[in-house]
């Protein structure tokens, strides 16, 4: 009789601290109770680390160093496909644009003010009005391909549609653009169609010896890494068949917002409400 006493009084008592908020552990008030999002560290990470700033600026001085290495070396060419690279004088170096040379954290930062997932109309928008700004060591290194006569070119999955508005922001950001626009290969530019890079990268290895890639996505080195077909599995292998290009004619920079990487654990389901994709995403998260 008496401990049933107790044990109601016990109940009532953690109840009641409960309650007030003073139970301690992971329980915190209300009042207390922050929302935030997935990607806030990695977008604190990107915005405020050392770390961060760190990494590109390293991955852009190994690029520097590799391109004097690759223009001495006839033979050299960052397309594993590309066959004609010794009867080729024009060299070129092919950048990803976004987060790689455009720091598009601004963006991504608003996105987790505003705790809004990302969507096409959101990234339309910043795309045609947005301000984004150069990654460091990027502007530093184009200034040195220039002075090298190495012709620069940029595929990105931005569309086709918005050419016009991505030339002046390149050209805002004192990037070198040709007069008609031919360095810049956006996503569905004719004769091209889709995201996957492949047939762009065959555009510029038509006429030059590339030199270099660098992106942030896999997608931005090989294709047949993302969309539905592509699998985890799949993409280690791709990238451990091309071992010897990454850090010499492959110049990654870390993106750990986004990227096919995140899609391909959903199964680039865009679709998925993001409960479903949060689930998904947390079957391939490993314990001990
Ligand atoms: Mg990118």
């Amino acid at each position: 009789m008496q401990s049933r006493t107790m044990r109601g009084f016990l109940v009532l008592a953690v109840a009641a601290m409960l309650a007030v908020g003073l139970a301690g552990g992971f329980v915190a008030s209300k009042e207390n109770r922050v929302t935030t999002s997935e990607n806030l560290n990695s977008v604190l990470w990107m915005q405020t680390s050392v770390e961060y700033q760190m990494s590109v600026t390293q991955a852009y001085r190994l690029a520097e160093v590799m391109v004097d290495r690759a223009l001495t070396d006839p033979g050299w060419t960052a397309i594993p496909e590309q066959t004609n690279a010794r009867d080729l004088r024009k060299t070129a170096v092919i950048f990803d644009l976004d987060e790689t040379v455009l720091d598009n954290l601004a963006f991504q930062g608003q996105l987790l003010l505003d705790n809004v997932p990302f969507s096409p109309s959101l990234w339309k928008n910043w795309q045609t009005t947005g301000s984004p700004t150069l990654l460091p060591g990027a502007g530093r290194f184009i200034r040195r391909l220039q002075e090298l006569h190495v012709d620069i070119f940029y595929i990105t999955n931005r569309d086709d549609a918005h050419a016009d508005e991505t030339i002046k922001l390149l050209r805002g950001l004192g990037l070198p653009v040709d007069a008609d626009g031919a360095n810049l290969l956006s996503k569905n530019k004719p004769p091209t169609k889709g995201s996957d890079k492949r047939s762009r990268r065959e555009i510029v290895a038509k006429t030059h010896r590339v030199l270099l890639l660098l992106g942030d996505d896999l997608n931005d080195f090989i294709s047949g890494v993302h969309g539905t077909e592509a699998t985890l599995e799949g993409r280690d292998r791709i990238a451990d068949a091309h071992e010897g290009f990454w850090g010499t004619k492959w110049i990654i920079i870390p993106n750990p917002i986004y990227g096919s990487w995140e899609r391909v654990l959903y199964g680039f389901d865009s679709k998925l409400s993001h409960q479903k994709k949060l689930e998904a995403k947390l079957r391939h998260v490993r314990g001990w």
